[in-house]
């Protein structure tokens, strides 16, 4: 299949990758250097312009920071909806409002193109390895067409119902995964002061009642956890910036539905602080650092 790919970063670089890989023929568009150079590394094509990223493609991938940033490259003269055939099928893999994603499905849905809500859970490690959960939003039909495609980057996909519902299971996933990392990074801190070996109370915790995805593939102590980002200075992995803007969507939800959400509101918080000593872009496991002590405003 010819597949469109905008965004190249963290996730959108090994998920396009896979797709080279897998046999497709895979084009893509970044804004930044950086991440052209990476999902070039992997065999994409790349394009200058979003237009003729997704000219011909039978499905269009957008992997991109928020919402507005979402919005701006499916709309204009230069957009997804005006220079895609008719009929293709715009999956939005990104993390973004519930309520946005609606929207969006009824723009694409009127520009003559067909569009699912469909971000993912497993972080960069899930997108190298292709063990992805997917969270789909949207007609069910539109997903049987593109579920091939979507399971080389899938360890599960899920069909959530309706417009939207996708990103409902994500944000509601990252809120649960928000509060988990602040529970490890506490705990973490707490057991080295406590004078136990980290890999030795890694272990324990791991098959114990305080196990978590969080604390399985981001435990911030150094060589416990390969995949962890603290044993690459916090560099690439989940930004604090992303995982702060999930929190402020999940809190909205939490508004909308008179839902008291007061571990989301306080792990916020500990985003913000973060975010105010300059490390938004960092992976968001440095709020270790934080924990720690090391850092003060
Ligand atoms: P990232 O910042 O690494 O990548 C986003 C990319 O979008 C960047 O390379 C940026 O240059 C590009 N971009 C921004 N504006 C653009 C534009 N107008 N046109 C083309 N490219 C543009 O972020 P990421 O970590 O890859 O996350 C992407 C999305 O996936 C976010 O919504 C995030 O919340 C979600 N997500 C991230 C993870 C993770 O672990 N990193 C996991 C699941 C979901």
């Amino acid at each position: 299949m010819r597949i469109g790919w905008i965004g190249l970063g963290n996730m959108g670089a090994p998920m396009s990758g896979r797709l080279v890989a897998a046999g497709h023929d895979v084009h893509g568009f970044d804004l930044s250097e950086t991440a052209r150079a990476a999902a070039a590394e992997q065999g994409v094509t790349l394009e200058e312009t979003v237009a003729a990223t997704v000219a011909d493609a039978d499905v269009v991938f957008t992997m991109l920071p928020n919402h507005d940033i979402v919005k701006a490259v499916l709309g204009g003269e230069d957009g997804v909806l005006a220079n895609a055939k008719q009929g293709a099928v715009v999956v939005d893999s990104s993390t973004i409002d519930i309520d946005a994603a609606r929207e969006l499905h009824e723009t694409t849905t009127a520009a003559g193109l067909r569009f699912l809500d469909a971000p993912v859970s497993g972080g960069i490690s899930g997108a190298a390895a292709g063990t992805l959960t997917f969270m789909v939003g949207g007609d069910e039909a539109v997903l049987e067409d593109v579920r091939a495609v979507i399971d080389v980057l899938a360890g599960r996909i899920f069909y959530t119902g309706g417009a939207g519902n996708g990103q409902a299971a994500k944000l509601t996933n990252n809120m649960m995964l928000g509060i988990t990392l602040a529970a490890t990074a506490e705990g973490a801190v707490l057991a080295e002061r406590l004078g136990l070996d980290a890999s030795t109370f890694w272990e324990i915790a791991k098959v114990s009642s305080g196990d978590s995805w969080a604390l399985r593939t981001w435990y911030p102590i150094k060589d416990v956890v390969e995949t962890a980002a603290v044993n690459r200075d916090f560099q690439g992995g989940f930004a604090t910036a992303l995982l702060r803007k999930d929190l402020d969507l999940a809190i909205a939800a939490g508004g909308s539905t008179s839902t008291a959400l007061p571990f989301a509101t306080a792990v916020r918080q500990r985003m913000d602080q973060l975010i105010e000593l300059g490390l938004g872009g960092q992976d968001c496991s440095v709020l270790v650092k934080l924990v720690d002590g090391e850092l003060t405003n």
